[in-house]
């Protein structure tokens, strides 16, 4: 470890790991990673659309991409809107199909990128907090381990927790707060016929909805998205009212074997913006940026775009040109604008129960 870095990434996902990948093809080479774990707990994410194939290649690691065999997702089945299923499938895409991740294994893998690129990534490291001084390297950084390093550029990779903007004073816009509770079932207690196994299942309910997806690793896994409330009132975080609520669905519900899951895992799925995005010395990519309703199936592929557009705006920061970094910045907050009324959009062709609070609070952009 270093003491001084033109760029410090903090957090190794998808929105970190792009960045530094793309500063080290711009010719950054004096860059840091920090990330907290060494990829071994579960993360949450698995579908990427076929276009994320245009962003591997930018990135220059389409073929190891590849070569880690990730399962195709040829598209999804859904019952959104109506009891019956609709199928959209990706067949008419120019990109081809697009993937269900191992998701460990594809992170594990973008920082293996970053490492065989020559960029310096420390893992199991924390970061816990910022001074700015005046010093050409003008960002002191303090590790949880005490540690002291400096950087002209600071990079908040670090996901919905976004603790280096939050330094900065920073602060996120939520949207809504939708939660989801997911299990891993083993692919031995599923009985898909193998039309679902290269599909994603979408189920809407009355209270919100189901997903289910095979993943590479002989795991499936389903997960149900619905407000905060809900999740108490159903008791959803208890593994057998879970299942309850899970036997009530009408199309997960035939796929998955009597088995209760042995665990559930609970994720915070707010769609939210941070305010500012970015300033002097700072910028926040993937979900550190800007959240978005799991329902889209972009939040990797977001985070792995902002990278590469953060990287264009360091480099010419670096170079004395703010000018891009306030590009990136609006841009953050335009797509924003354009996901809200999206999404507003694709909520609003649910319109089964129109008494549901669910239902109802989605479907008309915020002011
Ligand atoms: C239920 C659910 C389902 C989803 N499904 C999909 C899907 O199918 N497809 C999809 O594209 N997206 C999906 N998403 C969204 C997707 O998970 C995120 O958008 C994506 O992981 C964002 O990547 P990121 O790199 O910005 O953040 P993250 O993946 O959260 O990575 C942040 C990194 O920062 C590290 N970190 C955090 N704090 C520190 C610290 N103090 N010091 C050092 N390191 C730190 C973490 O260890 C982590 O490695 C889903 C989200 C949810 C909640």
């Amino acid at each position: 470890m270093k003491p001084l870095y033109d760029v410090i990434i903090v957090g190794g996902g998808p929105a970190g790991c792009a960045t530094a990948i793309a500063l080290h093809n711009l010719g950054v080479k004096n860059t840091l990673v920090i990330e907290a774990s060494d990829y071994t707990a579960p993360r949450i994410g698995e579908s990427i659309p076929p276009d994320s194939r245009e962003l591997l290649e930018k990135l220059g690691i389409w073929d190891a991409f590849t070569a880690q065999k990730h399962a195709p997702c040829l598209g999804s089945y859904s019952s959104w809107g109506s009891d019956q299923l609709g199928f959209n499938d990706y067949l008419f895409n120019p990109q081809g199909h697009g993937w269900h991740l191992n998701r460990c294994a594809f992170d594990k893998f973008l920082a293996l990128q970053v490492e065989k690129r020559g960029g310096a990534l420390l893992k199991n490291t924390h970061f816990a907090s910022l001074v700015r001084e005046q010093h050409a390297y003008p960002i002191k950084v303090l590790l949880r381990n005490n540690a002291q390093l400096r950087c002209r550029f600071i990079v908040d990779a670090t996901g919905r927790s976004a603790k280096v903007a939050r330094q900065f004073n920073a602060k996120a816009k939520i949207e809504d707060q939708l939660v989801a509770v997911s299990a891993y079932f083993d692919s031995n207690d599923v009985i898909s016929a193998n039309s679902y196994r290269q599909m994603t299942l979408l189920e809407a309910v009355d209270y919100g909805w189901w997903y289910l997806a095979h993943l590479p690793n002989n795991k499936v896994i389903v997960t149900v998205a619905t407000d905060p409330q809900t999740v108490k009132d159903k008791h959803l975080k208890d593994p057998r009212s879970w299942q309850q609520a899970m036997q009530l669905t009408q199309h997960i519900q035939p796929i998955i074997s009597q088995s209760t899951p042995s665990s559930l895992h609970t994720w915070v799925a707010q769609s939210a913006i941070m305010n500012p995005p970015a300033a002097e010395h700072w910028l926040t990519v993937g979900d550190a940026a800007s959240i978005y309703d799991p329902i889209s199936s972009q939040g990797i592929y977001k985070a792995l775009k902002n990278g590469i557009d953060a990287a264009d705006a360091i480099v010419d920061w670096l170079d004395n040109n703010a000018q891009t970094i306030n590009q990136y910045r609006n841009n953050i907050g335009n797509n924003f604008i354009q996901y809200l009324a999206q999404k507003a959009y694709f909520y609003s062709e649910e319109q089964r129960w129109p008494e549901s609070t669910f239902w109802k609070s989605r479907q008309q952009p915020r002011q």
